[in-house]
């Protein structure tokens, strides 16, 4: 390890997921067994470049490990996205002696990490907090498994409801652009069909599976919508357009919204934060900088923050079929 770093911040960026509380305890912690000072800067870059940091201690982050959301704060910032708001930023990491940061946020995040990185080459090191796993270099970004906790049990729940009444429901999750939690939410919680931006299933052949399953002799039917489905309807569209083309089912909506990105994390979260911690900051400690920590075959891995941005993750082809077969 290196001798040189004597203090480090860590900060969460973007939209906060479950597990960041338990990264920022990873980080703080790892520093503390490492015998370096960790300061916390709340709401992102916006207190970056205001200067809110608070140092924090092993005992300063007791009790976090099982709690959403995230206890720096987390927040957007435009002013981050001009050179004098980060010029601020960087005067106020060096008045503070910080030597290194670490930002637990998404691609926007880790582009602003990098983008301050090229211009005053300061060490950054990012870990990926995100439900919708949408980062290429880790087969899991954190907050991603307590989503799909979070969704199956919602469609368990609406299930109940369609079964005991002969309901067609649409269920929204969230993903804008990648279906990851559509995918596996949906397989997880046996959806007849599941509608992902990856992949255009048309409108027509939607009807025709709905009908198939209808006189094989399914009486309710759930269908998963990521929101930026390749059909290209909102999910209130898809429903008149079932209700104008199916017979004999009474079709609803539910969108789940921000209750995905809410509550305690998984067990498989906090492990994957605390491991992503200690990997982070070791890393810095190293002498490694501009890198992403992810999951890989099992194992803490480095991708070029630059490669964590651009990359694309794909769609798991077999977990397509899968769910294909199942719908029969
Ligand atoms: P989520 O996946 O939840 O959207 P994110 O990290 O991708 O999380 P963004 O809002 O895209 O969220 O980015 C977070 C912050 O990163 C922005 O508010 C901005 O301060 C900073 N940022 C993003 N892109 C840049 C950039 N090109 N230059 C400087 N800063 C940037």
């Amino acid at each position: 390890m290196s001798e040189n770093i004597k203090k480090l911040a860590v900060l969460t960026s973007g939209g906060d997921s479950p597990g960041m509380n338990a990264a920022i305890r990873a980080v703080v912690r790892t520093c503390a067994y490492h015998n370096i000072e960790c300061v916390g800067v709340y709401r992102g870059y916006e207190g970056l470049i205001e200067g809110d940091f608070e140092p924090l201690t092993a005992r300063s982050v007791k009790g976090i490990i099982n709690k959403g959301g995230t206890f720096l704060k987390s927040a957007r910032s435009k002013t981050f996205r001009t050179k004098e708001g980060r010029e601020k930023a960087y005067q106020n990491l060096k008045k503070e002696n910080i030597e290194g940061l670490v930002v637990i946020g998404g691609d926007g995040s880790f582009t602003g990490a990098l983008v301050f990185n090229t211009e005053f080459n300061f060490p950054v090191m990012g870990i990926p907090g995100t439900i919708d796993n949408d980062i290429y270099g880790t087969t899991h970004t954190l907050g991603f498994d307590t989503a799909l906790n979070t969704v199956v049990d919602a469609i368990d729940k609406i299930r109940d409801t369609a079964s005991s009444h002969n309901r067609l429901f649409f269920v929204e999750v969230m993903g804008r652009d990648v279906g990851h939690i559509a995918l596996n939410a949906g397989i997880a919680g046996g959806a007849e069909e599941i509608l992902i931006p990856e992949e255009d299933l048309g409108l027509d052949r939607l009807v025709e599976s709905l009908n198939r399953s209808k006189t094989t002799g399914k009486t309710s039917s759930i269908v998963i919508v990521a929101e930026g489905d390749k059909i290209g309807k909102n999910i209130f569209e898809l429903k008149d357009y079932v209700d104008q083309n199916m017979e004999g089912y009474d079709v609803r909506v539910s969108v789940l919204g921000h209750m995905q990105r809410g509550g305690a994390p998984s067990c498989f979260d906090r492990v994957l934060a605390s491991r992503m911690g200690v990997k982070a900051v070791e890393s810095i400690l190293e002498g490694e900088t501009n890198y992403m920590v992810g999951l890989m075959h099992g194992k803490m891995q480095l991708t070029p923050l630059e490669k964590a941005i651009k990359g694309k993750t794909k769609i798991n082809l077999e977990l397509l079929r899968v769910s294909d077969i199942m719908s029969t």
